[in-house]
């Protein structure tokens, strides 16, 4: 599908997916086919303890590496810490191309792009000097991992209520607190937390949370659990702990008690990686869809023959025509420095809700098929059922917009 607003297919970032793609083709997809029994196989994906296998860290961590090394890793972040510095449009077209090629229930494609919450961030654009030094390198070359630790077992939508806290002991600070949800955190060799460094000034929501990179091997520093969701045997997402983890004053990024805007700033760019994935995704699964409509017979038609399947493939080619502009509306913006906080908010509520739809009725339209691991169908329904509720659920989405509204943001 292309849109007909005027998004240059020819520019630098259409070179780039090309790249990327070549990349991934010869690089990536060469080691997912060796390993294919192993990555098919739950018992070797996810080790012990529920997080994945040694075994495939090791592979992901080969990915991230030779991607690094081949300049694409980073090539989302700034310049500055040695990415190559792409904006909002990128963000957006990139991880679309990357979700509609690689499509969903595939872990090792999608190592070779960082993204923002586990791999080379512009939050490490604040790192102090002496942070630079011990963390950077490692992060942006793609031998270690990030993980971005914010919710907490009583503070996920409300994230001001959060608890952790930091206090300050000669030329350290020390950490104490219970983090939960925190993606790729069983693998990260760093944790960026945000911990309350001042409870007046929070209690006021204008300040008062700092944001730490702590090194998780810190002692003090726990993987309490791993969380299993939807009947795997594993998961990506843990519940971690903080006793005592003692960091060096310099390991505050940004501006001390001003974390929750770095936080924020991280959220808009992830309503915007969001809204690319699900724009791929849903491609992806709409053209598996209408392929598999076309060849499949039923009462002596293809079953595309039927409008009660050929109006479900217009529906989802009219919620994902919609996404797709919204988003680019909403690149376009941030792009010209504009910060369109309805507009992105009806997009991360937009783009998920009709992901799972899309995926829902692609589902439908392949029957029992639709419904087997071999299509991996349920694995992009999962990840759209999922993102309706992490980074903000559709119900905050929607409390967001009518605030706008209130405030009188009226005008589209
Ligand atoms: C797969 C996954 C990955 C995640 N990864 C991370 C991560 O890496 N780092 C991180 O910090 N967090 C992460 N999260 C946590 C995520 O941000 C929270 O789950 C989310 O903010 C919702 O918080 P909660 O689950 O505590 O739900 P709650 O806040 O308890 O909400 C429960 C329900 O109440 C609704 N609700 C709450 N308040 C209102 C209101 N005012 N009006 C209307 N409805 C309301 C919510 O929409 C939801 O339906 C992840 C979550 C998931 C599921």
């Amino acid at each position: 599908m292309t849109t007909t607003i005027a998004f240059d297919a020819d520019t630098f970032e259409a070179e780039v997916q090309q790249g990327l793609g070549a990349f991934i083709d010869s690089e990536v997809v060469p080691l997912e086919e060796q390993h294919r029994e192993h990555l098919e196989d739950p018992a070797w994906v996810y080790g012990p303890t529920g997080g994945y296998s040694q075994e495939l860290q090791a592979l992901m961590r080969q990915v991230r590496m030779r991607s690094a090394a081949a300049g694409y890793y980073a090539i989302l972040c700034p310049t500055e810490i040695g990415g190559g510095g792409l904006g909002p449009i990128a963000n957006v077209s990139i991880w679309e191309f990357m979700y509609r090629r690689y499509g969903p229930g595939r872990i090792l494609p999608y190592q070779a792009l960082g993204h923002w919450t586990n791999g080379p961030s512009f939050l490490f654009t604040q790192m102090t000097p002496a942070l630079r030094t011990r963390a950077l390198e490692r992060l942006v070359s793609g031998e270690a991992t990030t993980c971005f630790a914010m919710s907490e077992p009583d503070a996920g939508s409300d994230a001001w209520s959060m608890r952790t806290n930091a206090v300050k002991d000669g030329d350290s600070w020390v950490l104490n607190g219970t983090k939960q949800w925190i993606s790729n955190s069983p693998y990260a060799a760093f944790a960026t937390v945000f911990a309350v460094t001042d409870e007046e000034m929070k209690l006021t929501h204008k300040g008062g949370i700092s944001c730490f990179l702590v090194p998780t091997d810190s002692p003090g520093f726990s993987i309490d659990s791993i969380i299993k969701i939807f009947g795997h045997p594993g998961g990506n997402e843990a519940i971690i702990s903080f006793k005592d983890v003692r960091v060096p004053a310099d390991s505050v990024i940004g501006e001390l008690h001003r974390g929750f805007d770095l936080a924020l700033n991280g959220v808009s760019l992830g309503r915007m990686y969001n809204a690319g994935r699900c724009v791929g995704l849903a491609r992806w699964a709409l053209e598996l869809a209408t392929n598999y409509s076309k060849d499949r017979q039923a009462f002596g038609h293809p079953i595309a023959d039927y409008q009660g399947v050929s109006f479900q493939l217009a529906e989802s080619a009219m919620d994902i025509y919609a996404t797709k502009s919204m988003a680019l509306d909403c690149a376009r913006r941030l792009e010209r420095g504009e910060l369109p906080l309805r507009d992105m908010a009806i997009l991360k509520a937009y783009s998920t809700e009709m992901c799972f739809r899309v995926f829902d009725r692609s589902m439908q339209v392949l029957g029992g098929m639709g419904l087997t691991n071999e299509t991996r169908l349920y694995d992009g329904w999962h990840q759209s059922r999922a993102i309706r509720v992490a980074d903000g659920s559709s119900e905050i989405m929607r409390r967001n917009i009518a605030r706008h509204l209130l405030k009188g943001e009226t005008a589209f």
